[in-house]
């Protein structure tokens, strides 16, 4: 069995949830959307299977993986999931909720960009939710989205309005809905991976 990956490297996760927690990313090549906002190269990677990944990983400390994307869901199954686990890794994902999440992940996110009734269906239930928002944007209300532990508001890093714009509009919206929390990219601000 093959993944084409698009990188592998380790690091702290930098968001959300696990936010600081060392972890070994596996970003898989491809992704079925288009994000105008997208900030993540995913088009390019080589086939690499199971037995290769495991060799490029095994000696980082953490055994924490977070498969990423792109949209991780396009290529990873339970059996992949299974075979990790077997190796004593636990996983997290970071996924746009459009397929479903493989069984067996031990971290859902869930960073869903529209279409909302069809994550539900495909995804009722994660972890997190991390809402990527820009200055201006209306909040949809909680409900809309799938089942979670944590809501967080993600402000964009981009450079058509300054992210420090989109921070202080998160944390107004924080402020109006609390039932969200405010995930910044730590990793861009303290420059790392
Ligand atoms: S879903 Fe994520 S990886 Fe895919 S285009 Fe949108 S931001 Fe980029």
């Amino acid at each position: 069995m093959n993944l084409k990956v698009n990188e592998i490297f380790y690091s702290l996760q930098g968001e959300g949830g696990r936010v600081g927690e060392a972890s070994i990313f596996i970003r898989l090549s491809g992704c079925n959307l288009n994000c105008e906002f997208c900030d993540t190269n995913f088009v390019e990677g080589e086939m690499m299977s199971l037995d290769e990944i495991l060799n490029a990983i095994k000696y980082y400390n953490s055994h924490w993986i977070i498969w990423t994307g792109g949209e991780p869901t396009l290529q990873l199954s339970e059996k992949v999931v299974s075979f990790f686990k077997q190796k004593g890794y636990n996983q997290a994902i970071e996924s746009n909720g459009t397929h479903p999440i493989p069984q067996g992940i031990d971290y859902k996110v869930c960073s869903p960009k529209d279409n909302y009734p069809a994550i539900c269906a495909l995804n009722p239930e994660v972890d997190e939710i991390r809402l990527v928002i820009a200055k201006g944007d209306i909040i949809p209300d909680i409900s809309s989205f799938p089942k979670a532990k944590k809501y967080y508001l993600s402000p964009i890093f981009d450079e058509i309005i300054p992210v420090q714009e989109n921070i202080l509009y998160c944390v107004e919206q924080v402020k109006l809905h609390p039932e969200w929390a405010l995930s910044i990219q730590l990793h861009k601000f303290i420059g790392i991976q």
